[in-house]
């Protein structure tokens, strides 16, 4: 299979970092097709704990070709500053990728992000504020600026100068701020991008040639199919595509140049910013869940709502994918709880149930989740290392899931370090050695 799309089915944080950095060992290329720093990973390795915002996960293999694609935004302000952190800590950072055609987030881009949700008030997003959704409106815009625009300082002038001005109105009240001069803004752009040069690259060509030699590549996603541009629930959604068919766009491929599609879930649902939710749960289990499952946004530590598995949400997320298999993460987050609630279809407005995902906004906002109890397990799961090792009911529960999506489990997360995870089917051919 050399062409594996790794695509989050929920709403984001279902532990994607963990799954690609398990299949990274496995891969000649790893590379990243959308979103912006507003994307973090953790993987925990050896007891240490990385934080990644921008870098494909698969850095922590020395020399391994890690790329982000044209399809990513990128803050060169904060890859130099992720970069900086990995050599610190000794990671050999030489195999990283950046897409020439990658556009840049600019200080404008961070001003708009924080006036448009000031002036939003109540009806807030719950954007991260890192300037993403105003990037890509600009690239939409043909205003954007690329990361090859760095290496040419005439050029950058120019197209800095003509992104700015459609937008003096709307940064008046920033009119003084140093930041937004647009000799400051160049040199500091040019500087950055001298650092960043070795690592600017034609990526499309590299993502190819693995492909050509049949080894695998690994397209990974970032956020979380509810929260896509189109498909997602709209406008509480990022300002890109997170579904599987944005991995050929975002990097540069076709569509025949997929071969798996792998959904990751957690084995509960969260959800972060304001929208929809119609499985939230709002009192003790929500908090349990937030706790045990530390339910903490990796970029900007702000709560993540929680709720049961929303199994109306997920059977949408196979289709609109194309799903070949899905990896449950955290399943050892449940344990203890009994009975597990998993929602199978909703309940709307008026009496109304739906078996399939509701497209219209005012009816999803009223659903709420039509629940099967499902037994719970007692024992501590962190030790299973294949799928008989774990309790009858945690068998079931994967089955009930698997049955319900008409696809196959193929990973399960039970614990959060590196050797904490089940591999199963079409998975069990890229389990790295060591695991
Ligand atoms: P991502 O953006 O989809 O990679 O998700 P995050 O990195 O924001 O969240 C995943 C978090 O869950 C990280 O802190 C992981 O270390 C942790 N994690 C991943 N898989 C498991 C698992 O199976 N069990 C537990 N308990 N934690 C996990």
């Amino acid at each position: 299979m050399p062409g594996l799309v790794i695509v989050g089915a929920q709403w984001g944080d279902e532990g994607k970092g963990k799954v690609v950095d398990l299949l990274a060992e496995q891969a000649e290329v790893v590379i990243r097709f959308q979103g912006g720093n507003n994307a973090g990973h953790t993987i925990v390795r050896e007891r240490e704990t990385y934080k990644f915002h921008l870098v494909p996960s698969g850095i922590l293999y020395p020399g391994k070709i890690c790329a982000v694609g044209n399809g990513v935004v990128v803050d060169p302000k904060v890859l130099t500053e992720e970069l900086d952190g990995l050599r610190r800590r000794g990671v050999d950072v030489s195999g990283l990728r950046i897409s020439a055609n990658a556009h840049l987030i600019m200080p404008y881009h961070l001003l708009l992000d924080h006036a448009g949700e000031s002036r939003l008030g109540k009806l807030q997003i719950g954007t991260t504020r890192r300037g993403i959704g105003p990037c890509y409106a600009d690239k939409a815009a043909r205003l954007g600026i690329r990361m090859q625009d760095l290496l040419d300082e005439k050029i950058l002038r120019q197209k800095i100068y003509a992104a700015m001005e459609p937008k003096r109105q709307t940064l008046r009240p920033f009119a003084k701020d140093p930041v937004l001069d647009l000799h400051t803004m160049t040199e500091e752009y040019r500087t950055l991008g001298h650092r960043l040069e070795p690592y600017i690259a034609d990526t499309a060509p590299i993502v190819w040639d693995a492909l050509d030699r049949g080894n695998l590549v690994v397209f990974e996603g970032a956020q979380g199919t509810m929260l896509d541009i189109d498909h997602g629930t709209y406008p509480f959604v990022t300002s890109s595509n997170p579904v599987a068919g944005a991995a050929c766009v975002g990097a540069g491929v076709g569509p025949k140049d997929i071969d798996e599609v792998w959904g990751v879930a957690k084995a509960y649902a969260t959800r972060v910013g304001a929208g929809p939710f119609p499985t939230e749960l709002e009192e003790e289990t929500g908090r349990r869940l937030r706790e045990v499952g530390r339910e903490f946004g990796t970029t900007t530590g702000r709560e993540r709502r929680t709720g049961w598995l929303d199994l109306v949400a997920l059977r949408y997320a196979v289709r609109v994918n194309g799903l070949t298999g899905v990896a449950i993460t955290k399943l050892d987050v449940l344990t203890g709880i009994d009975p597990i609630n998993v929602a199978v279809r909703y309940l709307g407005p008026e009496g109304a149930s739906f078996d399939t995902f509701p497209y219209h906004q005012s009816i999803l906002h009223k659903s709420v989740g039509d629940y099967v109890e499902l037994p719970g397990w007692e024992e501590n799961i962190s030790q299973a290392r294949s799928l008989d090792d774990l309790p009858a009911n945690a068998q079931a529960y994967l089955d009930f899931i698997s049955e319900q999506l008409g696809v196959p489990v193929v990973m399960v997360g039970v614990g959060p370090a590196r050797d904490e995870m089940l591999w199963t089917g079409a998975a069990e051919r890229l389990r790295p050695a060591a695991a």
